[in-house]
């Protein structure tokens, strides 16, 4: 390598690196905001964080560092792969940055703000209408953003890109409607096999009150023993559950602790769990490029929600874990491990996607799918949003809000701007069912080694195999790399049939 090329190369890692440096503040200082901030330091806090996310953009669009960006993109093939694909992720997010003209961006933060105050609203006096005109601007200013992007693509494939970079529509929409024909198959054929047993949901976890000093210690534990590092990461109790990275020695699981409905604490530890692990064990060598985080968000899920629902769900994990849990809780001794299984594994179509069951949650994430694609593409107004959302609730899971709260309003990502989000989640179980078959076929002993407690060869698979490369392949690449064909819907529905039926 030249020394030209050499000197360039420095100067874009000692740019990056002073790049991260302000990220790792502001990502610390979100954190902080949902776990320790005394509440009076709101106002402080947010403008301190504007003006370094306003600090950051600048860093980020400085054209010296375009220019020196383009000059290494031109010598690409003198490069080594790790500098390449660090430098095109930089250049991806640099193009979207540029391409954005300064009056658009600031217009569309003010409307994203008080679009969200009114879902607050609309959603606590369960009017919609308070909602509508604040949505139509949403909807009209993606639609533009994707312009600005690429005028040649369809606005909702740009949107998709920015959290699974290289899908398109044309490639998502057969996956979902392969899936949604799969599942409005196979809902009622389980529902019908859990009422001719007579099943009932008891949710044994949530019946007894487990306060948090005693559970708390014992999920560190769990979660030590599956592999988390806590000499390199955190547990901190939130409103609601995230996990944050602020380097890969400092990666942080923040899980709501709530003492009388405990199933929802500990699953929910178990799915922050699977994204903290993912994150523990990305490859040194990609620590100080772009690739120091997961490949996407639907591979990101796929980790969390594997370990969440595969492996938490299982009767394995509880033969190991309940025996643990009713010591530390002997008014729990009564239950079996079974019990507990049955409880966390029961099927039931409900309103809110958020406490949906493995096998309805996709259909309310479909749900959500179709219906804001058809608003990005013109084909459902706003104000016709609510009938739209009702009639599908029937055609899918067979139930019908009775209010606007418990239907199209109960979620916040679209007063957010957040569009072609919501696929990820349904991706993310996709990707889980599929890796998932792959390790399975590499370990015939799975079930009794996670019944022993023992989760090193899931640790090492998954490690091998996904982790440690970070985002150096795309999301697809890393899929057919591990498992030898991209994302089909198949895993999932044979994993849901061979689980319930
Ligand atoms: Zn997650």
């Amino acid at each position: 390598m030249s020394t030209s090329l050499k000197n360039l190369l420095q100067k874009y890692y000692q740019h990056l690196a002073l790049f991260k440096a302000f990220t790792t503040a502001l990502g610390l200082m979100s954190w902080d905001t949902e776990t320790y901030m005394p509440k009076q330091a709101a106002g402080d806090r947010g403008q301190t964080q504007s003006l370094l996310a306003g600090h950051i953009h600048h860093l980020s669009t400085d054209a010296e560092f375009v220019n020196l960006v383009n000059s290494l993109m031109d010598r690409g093939d003198k490069l080594s792969p790790i500098d390449q694909r660090s430098i095109y992720l930089t250049k991806r997010s640099l193009d979207q940055s540029i391409k954005l003209p300064k009056k658009f961006v600031e217009e569309m933060t003010e409307a994203l703000v008080a679009s969200h105050q009114a879902w607050l609203q609309a959603k606590e006096q369960n009017q919609f209408e308070i909602f509508t005109p604040h949505l139509e601007k949403v909807i009209k200013f993606r639609q533009q953003y994707a312009h600005y992007i690429d005028p040649s693509q369809d606005p909702y494939d740009v949107h998709l890109d920015t959290y699974e970079e290289g899908l398109t529509t044309k490639q998502l929409a057969p996956l979902f409607s392969e899936l949604r024909a799969g599942l409005v198959k196979l809902l009622p054929q389980i529902l019908d096999k859990q009422s001719k047993a007579k099943q009932q949901h008891v949710d044994i976890l949530n019946q007894y009150p487990l306060p948090r000093y005693k559970l708390e210690p014992f999920l560190r534990e769990l979660c030590s023993q599956i592999g988390f590092q806590f000499s390199r990461g955190q547990m901190a109790h939130v409103e609601h559950p995230f996990e944050i990275n602020i380097s890969a020695n400092d990666v942080r699981i923040n899980t709501h602790f709530d003492d009388y409905h405990s199933s929802f604490t500990i699953t929910g530890v178990i799915h922050e769990l699977g994204h903290g692990l993912y994150e523990q064990n990305i490859g040194t060598e990609y620590l100080h490029t772009e690739m120091a985080g997961g490949a996407s968000l639907g591979i990101h899920e796929s980790q969390s929600r594997l370990l969440e629902n595969i492996i938490g769900r299982s009767p394995e994990f509880w033969q190991f874990c309940w025996p643990k849990l009713q010591a530390l809780f002997p008014e729990l001794s009564k239950h079996t491990a079974s019990e507990v299984v049955a409880g966390l594994s029961f099927v039931q179509p409900s309103l809110i996607r958020t406490e949906a069951d493995e096998v309805t949650y996709n259909l309310h994430i479909i749900l959500r799918m179709e219906l804001e694609m058809a608003m990005m593409r013109g084909e459902l107004a706003v104000s016709d949003l609510p009938e739209a959302w009702n009639t599908k609730m029937q055609q899918l899971l067979g139930i019908k809000p009775t209010d606007h709260r418990t239907g199209v309003l109960q979620d916040v990502h679209w007063s957010w701007g957040n569009i072609g989000y919501f696929p990820t989640y349904t991706l993310g179980n996709m990707n889980a069912a599929q890796l998932w078959q792959s390790f399975v076929k590499a370990t015939p002993n799975w079930r009794a080694e996670i019944a022993a407690g023992n989760f090193e060869s899931y640790f090492h698979w998954f490690k091998q195999n996904v982790w440690q490369h970070g985002a150096f392949y795309q999301p697809q690449q890393l899929l057919k790399k591990v498992t030898g064909e991209s994302t089909n819907p198949q895993h999932l529905l044979k994993y849901l049939e061979s689980k319930y039926l």
